[in-house]
């Protein structure tokens, strides 16, 4: 008999080490590594997966039996599950958590929650409830529903049915409105025309009190209207039923085709460096440092190109939401169908259809953000990642890897080249570089020789001694100019809300979320203060709770805001404002994009989302309102976020023929970090930077460790978050610095403590010994609430 080694779904130590089950025999032929099962555990059934297959022989004792196939082909890849082994080792989590986060969205769906949320449940989950081969789809139940039935909604789902008003009932319940009837009238009309049950009366009025007057039928049979209603509805001829077929497609839009440009000699040579590596067993990484509007986006496209020639494939990441509606148009116009993407703001069946494209070989370029490194790819020829040195790039729950460690993981396992590409590379990156780690490649002028933007700093410490204004003199007269020559403007405001605070100003009073060390922000458009952290929200004060004063004013901008202030000051201009607010729908993001871009408005504002990658020719003019957002923050990082968020803002400006300008707005003229973003001086910000790291003993000159424990009592975080210090200065050899426990910035979210310990070093063998023990004692100590979690190389020490 056979045994199969197996990670179950229950986060633990112990469940870190495979556990043994008996493979069945009618499932011995079909089991791989890499499929996910179903096995006893203790007393429940829990979710596994296969790592390992082995000969009973070396067993003794008894062992349990898999209950049932999830998969019925491998959904880890050998080189994933491998990956999965390094990954947990590296970022200090459980290997379950590891496999979980490489599959997409949809399938780590828990069965037991939410069956129907999952996908193509038949190519996926077929044999779940029984360990065979062919089941029962008629007879197997699963939350009372059968397998059949299951699947005839799923499809159902896939045809969208919308119902109105016949042409033949529009004008009667018009009139029947129009002349101001109350409702019993209206009931009393519709009662007389068509003698109809009250269910067809609700019917027709939810139908003609909906603006669009149009309904999807799952949305009326949510709303309680029966099946046998509608259908007679329909056959009366008082609605029209409509259906349209849903398409799952994640490119909105269907793009033309496009071929390769021709190069410059600077790109030129980028892509005859890289080429030269693809396909020749190296995993060499270059740092494709450009600045913005260099044509780093061709030199990708044609890389991959090669890549894909000599019959291999490409994984290309880019960061967030932000960039892809634009690159992924490129990249498919250039490679049509052979591209998969992958990215959070896709529904998960959306996700789950292009990671089966990308498992079955279909797809030969994947395009996504962070989780895409995952992707099941096979035989890959080039890894790219565009602007590596975005945050979004680290992942901030657990497992906390950096995509960047995992990408050159992949490179190694696939003997293939990795490009890093940014015009602000991160310090770790270009450090590297200069250490002869990493191979730099430079573009350092913009694509035509257009030149880069001209930057002025405006000091607002000045500014406010004659504008109370939150747009300098000098900003709105570049405004009012740039709309009278028809060009367009970006703002950047990196705050959402309408204001960050509001204050009592009789005694001061500002109102804290119940559940966090933080104010709550104003959010106008719904009425409240919210919690940026928990998500509290609470009705706004017109009275101040504690002195009863009605003198209540906000502070501080925000991006709702400057949205009002901006129509104020220039009615005419025409404004779009981008911010998490904005672009919770699915398709909102790409829509002001579009908008934008096909110059149907004259002003783009918002948070940071609008700095990245977009390339929009007809933008000349770039305000940065508070440069200084980033520099407040206690923390190593701030400047070179500062100066990082700077570049690409301004890199949006002047991208064309026309010479671009930009306006930075802060109170510290004089920081390095705005001064050389002035410039737009790199090289002088990396020297700067790295002689700051290195009297601080910061990364990259050290290497860090983040220790964040956190309980609902703050004495209990702060003792045993002590003892964790004292443990590790003890263990540990003198060269490691062991810095802590302090408060977090934010000591209490979600009412819960949180302290962390930092742990400097260079070398240090014992490191891993020490940090394993902290886990083990915590684990053992959790009961008591105190959560332990390991971010290693974090981002901030915030
Ligand atoms: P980056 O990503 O370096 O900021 P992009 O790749 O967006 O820059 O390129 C900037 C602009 O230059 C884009 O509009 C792009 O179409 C154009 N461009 C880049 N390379 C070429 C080329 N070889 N031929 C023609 N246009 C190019
Ligand atoms: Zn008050
Ligand atoms: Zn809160």
């Amino acid at each position: 008999m056979q045994v199969a080694q197996i990670i179950v779904d229950v986060p633990t130590r112990q469940t870190n080490n495979p556990y043994s089950y008996l493979i069945p025999e009618n499932l011995e032929e079909q089991i791989q590594p890499g499929m996910r099962v179903q096995v006893p555990f203790g007393r429940r059934r829990v979710t596994g997966f296969v790592i390992g297959l082995s000969d009973k022989t070396s067993f003794d004792g008894k062992l349990k039996k898999i209950s049932s196939l999830v998969d019925l082909s491998p959904v880890i890849t050998p080189e994933l599950l491998k990956l999965s082994e390094w990954m947990a080792d590296k970022t200090f989590s459980f290997k379950i958590s590891c496999l979980q986060t490489m599959l997409p969205g949809g399938m780590r769906t828990k069965f037991k929650k939410k069956l129907l949320a999952t996908d193509q449940i038949r190519d996926t989950y077929p044999a779940i409830f029984h360990g065979q081969n062919e089941i029962d789809y008629d007879r197997q139940k699963f939350n009372n529903k059968t397998i059949a039935e299951i699947l005839a909604l799923r499809k159902s789902n896939q045809i969208k049915v919308h119902y109105e008003l016949s042409s033949h009932a529009k004008p009667i319940l018009s009139r029947a409105y129009k002349s101001k009837l109350n409702q019993q009238q209206i009931d009393h009309v519709l009662i007389d025309v068509q003698k109809r049950a009250v269910g067809q009366r609700r019917l027709l009025k939810m139908l003609y009190e909906q603006p669009s007057q149009t309904f999807l039928q799952s949305k009326l049979l949510h709303e309680g209207v029966g099946r046998q209603v509608l259908d007679t509805a329909v056959k009366q001829g008082w609605v029209t039923e409509t259906q349209v077929r849903r398409i799952r497609n994640p490119f909105l839009q269907p793009v033309s085709r496009s071929y390769p440009l021709d190069l410059n000699e600077d790109q030129q040579t980028a892509v005859n460096r890289i080429n030269n590596a693809i396909g020749k067993q190296t995993d060499t990484t270059f740092l494709l440092e450009g600045v913005t509007g260099s044509g780093k986006t061709e030199v990708y496209l044609q890389a991959m190109a090669h890549a894909l020639s000599i019959g291999k494939t490409a994984l290309m990441l880019v960061p967030e939401i932000t960039l892809t509606p634009q690159i992924v148009g490129r990249i498919r116009s250039r490679f049509g169908d052979q591209v998969a993407m992958l990215h959070s703001a896709m529904s998960s069946g959306e996700r789950y259809d292009e990671w089966q494209r990308i498992n079955s070989g279909q797809a030969k370029v994947v395009v996504g953000v962070r989780s895409a490194i995952f992707a099941p790819l096979k035989n890959i020829g080039l890894i790219i990642m565009d602007e590596e040195h975005d945050s979004s790039y680290k992942q901030s729950d657990t497992p906390r890897y950096q995509t960047r460690d995992v990408a050159k993981w992949r490179a190694v396992y696939n003997h293939c080249p990795v490009v890093l590409g940014s015009a602000t590379p991160s310090l770790e990156s270009r450090a590297r570089a200069m250490k002869g780690v990493y191979q730099l490649i430079m573009l350092p002028h913009r694509f035509n020789n257009h030149a880069l933007p001209h930057v002025s700093i405006v000091d607002m410490k000045d500014e406010m001694a004659h504008n109370r204004h939150i747009l300098s003199k000098r900003l709105s007269n570049l405004i009012t100019d740039r709309l009278e020559k028809h060009e367009q403007i970006i703002l950047l405001l990196n705050r959402r809300g309408y204001s960050s605070f509001i204050m009592c100003r009789d005694c001061g009073y500002v109102p804290q979320c119940p559940n966090c060390d933080i104010s709550l922000t104003m959010h106008k458009d719904t009425h409240t203060l919210n919690c940026h952290l928990c998500g509290h929200k609470e009705p706004i004060p017109t009275v101040c709770p504690k002195c009863h004063s009605k003198r209540i004013r906000h502070y501080g901008i925000g991006s709702q805001q400057l949205e009002e202030q901006v129509k104020d000051l220039f009615p005419t201009a025409r404004v779009l404002r981008m911010d998490v607010d904005t672009t919770r729908k699915k398709g909102s993001h790409e829509a002001i994009i579009n908008k934008f871009g096909a110059h149907k408005a004259d002003i783009l504002l918002g948070t940071q989302m609008i700095a990245k990658g977009l390339d929009f020719p007809e933008v000349t003019l770039v305000g940065v309102l508070n440069a200084d957002s980033a520099l407040q923050f206690p923390d190593f990082r701030s400047s070179e976020r500062t100066f990082q968020l700077l570049t690409q803002v301004s890199g949006r400006s002047g991208r064309a023929d026309k010479q671009g300008e930009v306006v930075i707005q802060t109170f510290n003229p004089d920081h390095y970090a705005i001064q050389l973003a002035k410039t737009q001086d790199y090289e002088k910000f990396y020297h700067t930077e790295m002689r700051i790291r290195h009297l601080g003993k910061y990364p990259p000159y050290y290497f860090t460790i983040k220790i964040t424990g956190s309980s609902p009592s703050e004495k209990q975080t702060a003792y045993e978050m002590h003892q964790i210090a004292g443990f590790l200065r003890r263990y540990l050899t003198n060269k490691a610095i062991v810095l802590g426990p302090t408060p977090k910035t934010i000591t209490r979210v979600n009412n819960r403590y949180f302290y962390q310990i930092i742990i400097k070093y260079r070398q240090e063998p014992k490191l891993k010994a020490a940090l394993d023990d902290v886990l083990v004692k915590s684990q053992t100590k959790q009961q008591g609430g105190l959560l332990i979690s390991i971010d290693n190389e974090p981002l901030d020490f915030m």
